[in-house]
C-alpha cells in the first residue's frame, strides 16, 4: 500500500455508503467506529472509563453499557473529548497495524466520521470528504435510526461544520442526490491510482539515483 486515505464526512453523510462502493473496487477498508467498540473491552481502557466515569457506566455483568456511553458523550462535550483522548490511540495504532496487511495495494481507506476534530489529519495523504447538508442528513439518520430529529441534532451538535470540513479536504464527493456517487468514487480511484503509481516511479527512480 503506497498511499492511507482518510474519509470522513458528518453523521449520516453517506461514509458507509461511499466506503461500501470503494470495497466494490478491491479497496481495503477500516471502520474506526465499529474498530473502536472492540477496544472497549480491552481491561486498560475499561479501567480508564470507569475511573473518569464512575461504575456507573458498567452493566450488571461488568462491561461497558455502550447505550450508557453513547447518551453521555453525545450530551456533553468533556465527556467526549475524554472517550476520544482514551480510544484514538488505541485506534490509531490499530490502523497502523492493519494498513501493513495491504501493502500489495495502491490505496487504504479508514472510514472516520471526526478525522480533523480528533487530530487524525497527519496519518493520511489525502482526505476524502462525503459532504450532504445537514437537513438531508438529519432525515436519513430518522429512516435509518429509527429516532426523531431531536436525537439526531443532538449527536450532530460537537461536529465540524460541513463547509469547514470540504474546505480542509482533498477531494469532496457530493452526496446531496444532486450528483450521482458512483461516477464521483470512480473518478477519485482513478486519481489516487494515478497518484499511487507516481508515487511508485519516483521511489525506483530516486533509488536509481542512489
Ligand atoms: P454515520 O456517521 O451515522 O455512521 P454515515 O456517514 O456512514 O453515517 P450512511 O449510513 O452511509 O452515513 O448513510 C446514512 C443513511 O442515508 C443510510 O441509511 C443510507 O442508506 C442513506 N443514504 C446515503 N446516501 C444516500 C443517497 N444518496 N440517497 C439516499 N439515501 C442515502
Amino acid at each position: 500500500m503506497r498511499l492511507k486515505i482518510g474519509l470522513t464526512g458528518n453523521i449520516g453523510s453517506g461514509k458507509t455508503v461511499v466506503s461500501c462502493i470503494f470495497s466494490t473496487l478491491g479497496i481495503p477498508v477500516y471502520h474506526a467506529d465499529e474498530e473502536s467498540k472492540k477496544f472497549l473491552d480491552d481491561p486498560s481502557v475499561k479501567n480508564q472509563i470507569v475511573k473518569n466515569f464512575g461504575y456507573g457506566i458498567l452493566t450488571n455483568d461488568q462491561v461497558i453499557n455502550r447505550r450508557s456511553l453513547a447518551s453521555l458523550v453525545f450530551t456533553d462535550e468533556n465527556a467526549l473529548q475524554l472517550l476520544n483522548s482514551i480510544l484514538h490511540p488505541k485506534i490509531r495504532q490499530d490502523f497502523r497495524n492493519w494498513a501493513l496487511l495491504y501493502t500489495d495495494k495502491h490505496y487504504v481507506i479508514q472510514e472516520a466520521a471526526i478525522i480533523f476534530e480528533s487530530g487524525f489529519r497527519t496519518e493520511y495523504d489525502y482526505i476524502i470528504d462525503v459532504s450532504c447538508p445537514k437537513e438531508i442528513a438529519i432525515d436519513r439518520v430518522i429512516k435509518r435510526d429509527k429516532i426523531d430529529g431531536h436525537s439526531v441534532q443532538r449527536r450532530m451538535q460537537f461536529q465540524m461544520d460541513d463547509a469547514e470540513k470540504m474546505r480542509l479536504s482533498d477531494f469532496v464527493i457530493r452526496n446531496d442526490g444532486s450528483e450521482l456517487v458512483i461516477p464521483q468514487v470512480l473518478s477519485i480511484h482513478q486519481q489516487l491510482l494515478e497518484i499511487s503509481a507516481k508515487r511508485k516511479d519516483d521511489v525506483a527512480s530516486g533509488a536509481a539515483d542512489a
